[in-house]
């Protein structure tokens, strides 16, 4: 049998080939350490009841067993018809009331980012005893959200506190993020990042029912970031870059008087580019489709070589585009005269042809005029963009949320963000930078990347920890239900009656109880 042979021969394992095989000798008593430390095995029934088939008295094999579980614990009452000694055994501890494994399935599900009734079908195809899903909503909405909250806010804190000790005025860069549509319940969030540290110093969650429009949402979670900002921090707001909607620039010129304006260059250039494509595509104008990458990178260009706020040079750069597309490199203006590249052979414009004149007037057109003197030359939002995905792996778009649980995915995707933003190239064990090099499909060129570091997961570990002392001193929050919170302002929004808003908001979770 199966079970004899491990009994006997556990050098047995060792002829096995694996990677996952490592050995330990341990004497006891061991030392203990807290439950969510130890080391949990997955230990099959039958090779469990093998440690109750005599009696510890009497060593008589007539025994008989009654198994009790509580989602992922189980308890053996092992009774000797012999002797009839009783003994008593325990798969897990507990933490207070609540067995330790059950609360540390659901932390470690939500603090993966996972689904959770995906994560609990992993354990049901598996026949593995599990909690249900009640009890894992019920385990988020007594100690998880809160666990999340308070190591959010403690991160918080240390951020505003080596802010204050730099004391350098900030420079922002803002994001809003809106779910895909047709869910019941829409939400957008608001990133503020700090662009020096590339940390995410706060986020709002608005729902669309608070405000109506997605432009109107993400005002309001900027209106909201800042107000956070300035409650937490002191420090003069210098910079703050964003894409260029009207109603945050508005909003930004009313409400932030002493702080610069700047606009994302990745932002404009996707406009821009856009814009030039659809061009290309019209009769007699194919030629703008071999410019359009010359283009684009002359407006990259224009911004990362000059100083900020150098409006009229930035714009004289961008407009000796229209003179240079038509093989003429000098007497551009007086901010910027003559071109700075060597001889070029190219396939040069003819003027007033209709390529010409399209091309041209994309290119001084008034409002991309504005906005070219408002590109941010050093700071970008790229590092926001790329935090969005994060927050896809923490609360994919497929999936619905309630507003605590939208709330607590954006936190922990802010916390693994700001864990693993400054990480550095991977190194192989002889220290070298590692790097990879991608082929590019139809182009025949590949570019090499630096490969990152791997990820490090320190706030699961303080947020599991947290999540264990909250239960173990039956802490609960209250004011966790009392949420979303009140909007900044009241104009023109089909603001709910708040104890309506609650009400509703306590009816849908009683549903997952
Ligand atoms: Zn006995
Ligand atoms: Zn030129």
């Amino acid at each position: 049998m199966w079970h004899h042979s491990f009994m006997c021969k556990p050098i047995f394992f060792q002829s096995l080939p694996s990677d996952d095989l490592e050995t330990e000798e341990i004497h006891l008593p061991d030392e203990s350490v807290p439950p969510q430390e130890e080391r949990k095995y997955l230990v099959f029934h039958s090779a469990l009841l093998q440690l109750f088939s005599l009696c510890l008295l009497c060593g008589s094999g007539k025994q008989k067993l009654r198994l009790e579980t509580i989602g992922s614990f189980l308890s053996i009452t092992q009774i000797c018809t012999l002797c009839e000694h009783v003994r008593t055994w325990s798969s897990q501890p507990f933490i207070r009331n609540t067995p330790a494994g059950n609360l540390l399935i659901s932390a470690a599900v939500l603090f993966a980012g996972a689904i959770p009734q995906q994560a609990l079908n992993v354990f049901a195809c598996l026949r593995l005893h599990c909690i249900s899903a009640r009890t894992f909503f019920r385990h988020q909405r007594m100690t998880l959200h809160l666990a999340i909250k308070n190591v959010w806010s403690r991160k918080q804190e240390g951020m505003f506190a080596a802010l204050h000790e730099g004391g350098q005025a900030l420079i922002l860069g803002g994001d809003g993020r809106a779910d895909s549509p047709g869910h019941s319940a829409k939400y957008g969030s608001y990133t503020l990042m700090d662009l020096r540290t590339k940390k995410i110093l706060t986020l709002q969650l608005v729902q669309s029912n608070e405000v109506g429009s997605s432009n109107a949402m993400e005002k309001e979670g900027l209106a909201r970031a800042i107000d956070f900002i300035r409650r937490n921090c002191t420090l003069q707001i210098g910079k703050i870059v964003t894409d260029r909607h009207l109603q945050i620039a508005k909003w930004i010129r009313e409400n932030l008087p002493e702080t610069c304006h700047l606009y994302d260059i990745w932002h404009i250039a996707k406009g821009l580019r856009k814009k030039l494509s659809a061009l290309a595509k019209q009769k007699e104008c194919e030629v703008v489709g071999d410019w359009t990458n010359s283009i684009v990178n002359h407006l990259y260009w224009c911004s990362t070589t000059t100083r900020e706020g150098a409006g009229d040079l930035v714009e004289g750069k961008w407009l000796s585009l229209d003179n240079h597309l038509h093989n003429v490199h000098s007497g551009h203006s007086e901010a910027f005269p003559q071109c700075a590249h060597g001889p070029l052979r190219r396939q040069w414009l003819k003027p007033n042809t209709k390529a010409s004149v399209k091309l041209s007037a994309i290119i001084t057109k008034k409002s991309l005029l504005k906005d070219i003197r408002k590109l941010s030359p050093k700071y970008q939002t790229a590092h926001l963009e790329a935090f969005h995905s994060t927050i896809n792996h923490f609360a994919p778009k497929w999936a619905a949320f309630f507003y605590m649980g939208m709330l607590s995915r954006l936190h922990l995707a802010a916390l693994h963000h700001n864990e693993n933003c400054g990480r550095g190239q991977a190194r192989n064990k002889d220290g070298e930078r590692i790097y990879k090099i991608r082929y590019k499909k139809f182009k025949k060129s590949c570019t090499v990347q630096a490969v990152q570091g791997s990820c490090t997961f320190d706030y699961v570990t303080e947020l599991t920890e947290e999540a264990v002392r909250l239960c173990e001193e039956a802490i609960v929050d209250d004011d966790l239900m009392e949420i979303p919170p009140t909007l900044t302002s009241t104009s023109g929004a089909d603001r709910l009656n708040k104890e309506a808003a609650i009400q509703a908001h306590r009816t849908r979770f009683s549903i997952d109880e």
